[in-house]
């Protein structure tokens, strides 16, 4: 693949994200937690409720790129504030959403994992502005946008010198209309075969329904994925962002041991794990 520099394989080792112990890139690692931050209350139990199912890693976002200026745009510093203390409860790490190169620098202190959203993924000044921090970094694939043209803003991010970047699935626009995106879990093996870099997908918006959601998760397993990222909420239909992709706690429960279970099955002949 043309102009990769640092993000194509070139013998280079496979690149493990270590992040306090949770290792991106051996296993199948998942993150989960609601769409948005909301309150305190709904973010600290639902981190207590992913944790007790089995989750490695609390998602939520304090920053909203929403598609329309008039929905909820996330609490901001409050939002990163509940995110700190639900991992001072739980020992999950954070993974958290930055949408402004201005906000990376502090936004920094209170997560472990800074996501780059679709929206956001060829926001090159973002990019930049990520690459020189030294938290690892969940790069989402832009709906619009190729695998040649996803691993090139990869490299964006290592050519500023972190060299800890997760790639993740989070599905693409087709002339489908009954999903929300095509979850085009081919880029899962591509991307191995291409690049050094771990990558993870998201059935939540990959798909958009939530009755998709757990056979896409085993489907993630079975293509080789390190992990995934989902969306769970105490109480989906209170949510004020993708409630209709939302899992209860108790749909994620059941829904992990179906993964934990076929862990055990896909062996390193398939996805050299
Ligand atoms: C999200 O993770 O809530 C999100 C907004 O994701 P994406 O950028 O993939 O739409
Ligand atoms: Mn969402």
């Amino acid at each position: 693949m043309k102009g990769l520099k640092l993000a194509g394989l070139n013998g280079n080792q496979k690149t493990i994200v270590n992040v306090d112990g949770v290792k991106i890139g051996t296993g199948f690692v998942v993150i989960a937690g609601p769409c948005s931050v909301e309150s305190e209350e709904q973010t600290l139990e639902t981190a207590h409720a992913v944790k007790k199912a089995g989750a490695d890693m609390l998602r939520g976002g304090a920053f909203k790129p929403r598609s329309s200026p008039y929905a909820f745009q996330g609490l901001g510093l409050k939002g990163l504030k509940i995110l700190a203390k639900a991992k001072d409860e739980t020992g999950l790490p954070i993974v958290t959403e930055v949408v402004d190169p201005r906000d990376v620098s502090w936004v920094c202190e209170y997560t472990d994992i800074m996501q780059i959203g679709t929206r956001n993924m060829q926001n090159y000044s973002l990019l930049k502005e990520v690459g020189k921090s030294n938290k690892p970094v969940l790069l989402k694939r832009g709906m619009y946008s190729t695998i040649e043209e996803w691993l090139n803003c990869a490299e964006y991010i290592l050519n500023e010198g972190n060299s800890d970047v997760i790639l993740c699935e989070r599905g693409i626009r087709t002339h489908e209309k009954y999903t929300r995106n095509t979850l085009d879990l081919s880029a899962v093996p591509a991307i191995k075969e291409l690049t050094h870099l771990p990558i993870i997908t998201d059935p939540s918006h990959g798909t958009g329904r939530l009755s998709l959601i757990p056979p896409m998760s085993l489907a993630s397993v079975a293509c080789g994925a390190d992990g995934m990222i989902v969306e769970v909420h105490r109480n989906p239909k209170e949510a004020l962002s993708d409630a209709d992709q939302t899992l209860t706690p108790q749909q994620f429960e059941t829904m992990m041991k179906d993964i934990r279970k076929l862990q055990k099955f896909v062996g390193s002949e398939i996805n050299g794990k």
